[in-house]
């Protein structure tokens, strides 16, 4: 499997005129390799070998989860050995993550390059890659997707008037891990009352009131794979105008949902959403895109925004989450793991989508 990716990566160096690239950001170096640990490079030859570099903490996982990239056991910075092997290979033009490597290790790569070698900006080429998932991945995704609606059914039962934001939140994450998730895939967000409309609200201290609105934002990570959902509950009868905003918000969500397939552009779904808002009088109070690629991590390739003209393809995995937010009342997000199918697309989440009263 990571030899395909290997090759499918390193037929790109011809047109690119690389001799080599070197990996850097964690969720490619795994992707590409197995190798899960925090400290590594891995350099990819245009003949689609792969050498990874990481530090004694790793020499028995890397032997374990990458046998075949023959990794090397480097003591001090990476960089060293890094250069050391382009020059023994001869590398000349050896490509790098721009977006993805920090300056200082760029700089003594550059320095402990030999001469006549030189490191080249590379754009996003794995992230390319990863957008469209194997088979495999979108099992993972499907089952990360199950992990994280099963540990929202199990924490529903214990939230009550009186309980606070970050006890929900607390409750939500352990019932992930307890359902099979190594962790969670981003900082699960709870928000409650008029705080609902910060989109990105970290759970706080704040108690629920008997009238409250509440916003769970969540997602698991499992097997590597990200999962990601939102769901609005209301403690009490909702208000008409949370009705009302929650109806447009829905409408927007299945409308997005229903113009995902293959061919349409990132931004023609986002369009779909953004005109149903704007209809109900929201267009200025949806301020996020409509969605992100995950996989491997929460947000990926290709971005669900008005800037973003990729056509979608059959196996990426994708969010649909419009949201509409009042200052001072309270926001609304509703949100899917939806996966691109031949044919047009599968919503994977489960949970309904209705306006629970708790
Ligand atoms: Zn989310
Ligand atoms: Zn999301």
């Amino acid at each position: 499997m990571s030899a395909d990716r290997l090759q499918a990566l390193a037929s790109r160096f011809a047109s690119l005129k690389l001799d080599a690239l070197l990996v850097s950001a964690p969720p490619n170096v795994r992707y590409l390799s197995g190798f899960t640990g925090s400290n590594a490079l891995l350099a990819v030859s245009a003949s689609g070998s792969a050498t990874l570099f990481t530090d004694p903490r790793y020499s028995i996982q890397a032997a374990q989860q990458s046998p075949s990239c023959a990794p090397k056991i480097v003591r001090g910075p990476l960089s060293a050995a890094v250069a050391h092997f382009a020059a023994r290979k001869r590398w000349r033009r050896v490509g790098f993550e721009k977006a993805r490597m920090i300056y200082s290790d760029f700089a003594s790569l550059d320095e402990s390059l030999p001469a006549g070698a030189s490191l080249k900006p590379m754009p996003p080429l794995v992230e390319a890659l990863r957008s469209v998932k194997s088979e495999a991945e979108i099992a993972l995704i499907r089952r990360s997707v199950l992990t994280n609606s099963q540990a929202l059914a199990s924490t529903l039962p214990k939230i009550r008037p009186g309980v606070s934001e970050s006890e929900i939140a607390a409750e939500l994450e352990y019932q992930m891990r307890l359902h099979g998730a190594e962790k969670p895939a981003f900082e699960t967000i709870v928000a409650a009352g008029a705080r609902t409309a910060l989109p990105h609200a970290e759970p706080g201290a704040a108690r629920l009131q008997p009238d409250h609105l509440l916003l769970i934002d969540m997602g698991a990570s499992q097997d590597g794979y990200a999962s990601d959902m939102t769901r609005m509950f209301s403690l009490g009868k909702p208000a008409r105008k949370l009705r009302t905003m929650y109806n447009a918000v829905l409408e927007a969500q299945l409308a997005a949902i229903a113009r995902v397939r293959p061919g349409v552009t990132a931004a023609q779904v986002d369009r779909a959403a953004r005109s149903v808002l704007a209809a109900h009088g929201l267009g200025a109070a949806f301020v996020h895109s409509t969605g992100h690629g995950l996989g491997l991590e929460i947000h990926e390739a290709p971005r669900i925004g008005a800037k973003d003209n990729t056509p979608l393809q059959a196996g990426m995995a994708i969010t649909i989450e419009p949201g509409a937010y009042i200052e001072g009342f309270g926001g609304v997000r509703i949100e899917d793991t939806v996966l691109v199918t031949a044919s047009g697309c599968e919503p994977l989440t489960p949970t309904s989508k209705e306006l629970v009263t708790l």
